[in-house]
């Protein structure tokens, strides 16, 4: 670098630096109000400049009220000048509340929530918007968005029509948005001028406004149109920060990390293969071949295969392991629960023709000790090819000759300490991640972002259909009449019980009083009972006794969601579907229609909220995972998504998964590019860059700015 190149560098760095001081550097913050902003979580300055308005009022569309017109969407301000709550029988009540602005009255009604008066009295400034109805001789707006004017000068009637749109921030009690406004506008002042760190490159490339100019337009809109391009920029930015971490890791997994080159499949898989007693589906054999090259590659693989239930991902994590085994390496396979372990040792034990010589072991909690010495002591000589488990895994004891091959299922019930911990008991072991959630697109490509994946789409050939009905809760008896119908024919029914509370208590009591309800109505049946509360041996039994057909209807709550596979079982219904996520609804209804035979899903919905239709319609429509995890996404927004939390998504500022899903693809490949051409961002246009990557996302990005 030249002398006022490194003089430049140095500036931008301390620039951005010092957006990380105290929200108090503000003009007019002082400790009582720096405390407010604390509580809100905005401590330094950055918090403050990126803490963005939930919505924004149009000032600019604001109608006096004698002017609007029926039918027309429309936003008036006024004072409330009389409320009126009607209470009606069955808890049913009509809230209306009169505004007045000088020219005339318009009345907010809301039905069935008279908690909204107290939000209301006489003499609050408001500003309601909605579609204005003409009614009973009067105007009204039912169930208007508003908002309460803490600070009426702001949007006073005199000012209406200055042609500005007014940010509302998320405020808190001490903290008014009309105070927050006045603050970060002062920030803006001092701080505006803010350093860039998205390569100027990439923002030519897109058009996109400077940093500074973006977030003003974030804070104080001009126009909407510039309001949706800063809005674009700073998702952008954020999913670009993101997917560059993402990208370095991915690159520095791949490309710098030691690994395991194993051998080409050889004549252990081929021996494998001319026994096995189906043929692979496309998709098995794509994610296998996808699986080869990276195992046989000297690095280390980090693959993610995804694949409803029954879509036969333990087949192919099988050949990986023998893939691992045929070149004299060891593998292991970690399951989330004793169930699981023991139904994929069961079903790789049942795949293994005897005369391959390949000796695979299940250990979990319930291994008896003498059982487990023996186990562990294969591990640790070699003699052992293949060990499947729960965390039981993961102890000290536990030791490897050679571990080539680390399998988890369902990762996302482990902890990143449990899986590195399972990945140390070898020397550069390759991973194979398995999980049976369908993940929205959007989310696999942040949560698994620097993974390779790998999906298998399609079920194996001859499951037969499995129709899906959805019902209200009065409609019971017309289920129970198509359980009967199933019973009749010999095959056996699963009813789901909802989930009530966390603890499993309550739920357990709900899913007794189902059984007994369900006890006499088909005493000719017999009514199995499971749920989590119950010790293992007995659950065990339980699910025993529905494998052999002993016990015909199987209550339930929802342990069952993975594990059971019974192809006689050809109806479920499920109580209370309200209570599951539509993903969840779709692996429930995936425990039927494993074998040959025509089955049905039942579900019970009693919501009647939008939402509620919205997910029966939903469940109703779409039978393949992923587009129903997509559909979740849209319907209750990311919030809902598992794993949200340790991947950073909900730290997003500005971005919306469920929104944003075509600028989260420009944001990697720009990101994947940019790591190509600067795989340590050393180059000096990427220098802030650098630094904010480290900022969000340096915790995991430990081998570049540690070394
Ligand atoms: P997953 O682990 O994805 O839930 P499994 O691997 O357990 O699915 O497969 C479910 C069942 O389908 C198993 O009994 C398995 O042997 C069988 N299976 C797997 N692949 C095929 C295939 N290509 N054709 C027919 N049956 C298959
Ligand atoms: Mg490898």
């Amino acid at each position: 670098m030249t002398v006022p190149e490194e003089r430049r560098a140095r500036e931008l760095t301390a620039h951005w630096e010092a957006l990380r001081r105290p929200a108090s550097e503000v003009r007019g913050i002082g400790s009582g109000l720096a405390r407010h902003l604390e509580a809100m979580g905005i401590h330094t300055l950055e918090d403050l400049l990126l803490h963005f308005p939930r919505r924004y009022l149009d000032r600019r569309r604001i109608s006096r009220i004698c002017e609007v017109r029926i039918g027309e969407e429309a936003t008036v301000v006024g004072t409330v000048c009389s409320t009126e709550l009607k209470r009606l029988p069955r808890n049913r009540s009509v809230l209306s509340v009169a505004v007045y602005d000088g020219s005339a009255y318009l009345y907010g009604v809301w039905f069935n929530q008279p908690y909204q008066a107290d939000r209301l009295p006489e003499g609050t400034e408001v500003v309601f918007s909605g579609k204005v109805q003409y009614r009973f001789g009067r105007l009204q707006m039912a169930n208007p968005a508003y908002d309460v004017l803490e600070d009426p000068g702001e949007v006073g009637r005199a000012t209406v029509h200055t042609g500005r749109i007014i940010p509302i921030h998320p405020a808190s009690q001490k903290m008014s948005a009309a105070m927050l406004r006045r603050l970060i506008m002062r920030a803006l002042e001092q701080y505006g001028d803010l350093p860039d760190h998205l390569p100027y490159r990439l923002r030519r490339r897109h058009g996109y406004p400077q940093r500074s100019q973006a977030l003003r337009e974030m804070h104080f809109p001009t126009t909407r149109g510039r309001l949706n391009c800063a809005r674009q920029r700073m998702a952008y930015e954020e999913l670009l920060v993101m997917q560059v971490a993402l990208a370095l890791n991915r690159r520095h997994l791949r490309t710098e990390t030691p690994g395991m080159a194993h051998a080409p499949p050889g004549s252990l898989l081929a021996g494998f293969l001319a026994e096995l007693p189906f043929r692979l589906t496309a998709s098995q054999e794509r994610a296998f071949r996808e699986i080869v090259a990276d195992m046989t590659a000297p690095f280390p693989m980090n693959r993610l295969l995804q694949g409803e239930v029954g879509s036969g991902k333990t087949v192919v994590a099988l050949m990986a392991l023998l893939l691992a085994a045929g070149g004299g390496h060891q593998g292991v396979f970690m399951a989330p629960t004793e169930i699981l372990a023991e139904q994929h040792f069961r079903n790789m034990d049942a795949l293994l023709p005897a005369h391959l010589g390949v000796r695979v072991e299940l250990l979990t909690g319930s291994t008896p000790p003498a059982r487990r010495r023996d186990i562990l002591r294969g591990a640790l000589a070699g003699d052992l090819d293949i060990l499947v488990g729960t965390h039981a895994l993961i102890q000290d004891d536990v030791e490897f000759r050679d571990l080539g091959l680390v399998v988890i299922d369902e990762q996302h019930r482990f902890g990143l300490r449990q899986r590195i911990t399972l990945k140390e008991k070898g020397a550069h072991p390759d991973t194979l991640i398995m999980t049976a959630t369908p993940i929205p697109r959007t989310l696999s490509l942040t949560l698994y972002g620097d993974l390779e994946v790998s999906v298998l789409r399609e079920l194996p050939e001859g499951r037969a259909k499995t129709s899906t009905l959805v019902i209200g809760a009065d409609e019971r008896e017309e289920a129970y009449r198509m359980v009967r119908e199933e019973l009749a024919m010999g095959r056996q029914a699963y009813v789901v019980c909802p989930l009530v509370d966390p603890s499993g208590a309550v739920e357990a009591k709900a899913a007794e009083k189902e059984a007994r309800e369900l006890r006499s109505r088909f005493p000719e049946y017999g009514v199995g009972l499971l749920h989590g509360q119950m010790a293992k041996a007995e659950k065990d039994a339980v699910m025993e006794a529905f494998r052999r057909g002993d016990v015909q209807l199987l209550v339930s709550t929802t342990v069952i969601e993975v594990g059971i596979d019974v192809p006689n079982a050809t109806v479920m219904m499920v109580e209370n579907a309200d209570r599951f996520g539509l993903s969840q609804l779709h692996q429930l209804r995936g425990r039927v229609g494993r074998g040959e035979h025509r089955s049905r899903c039942i579900f019970v919905f009693a919501g009647e909220s939008e939402e509620s239709w919205r997910r029966r319609k939903a469940i109703a429509e779409i039978n393949d995972g992923f587009d129903l995890a997509e559909a979740d996404l849209e319907i209750r927004g990311e919030g809902s998504l598992f794993g949200t939390r340790q991947s950073g998504v909900s730290d997003l500022r500005v971005a919306r998964l469920s929104k944003d899903f075509l600028l989260l693809r420009r944001a990697r490949s720009d990101a994947f590019a940019l790591v190509e051409e600067d795989p340590h961002l050393e180059k000096p246009e990427n220098r802030l860059l650098r630094l904010e990557v480290r900022e969000r996302y340096g915790e995991n990005l430990a081998w570049l700015f540690q070394a």
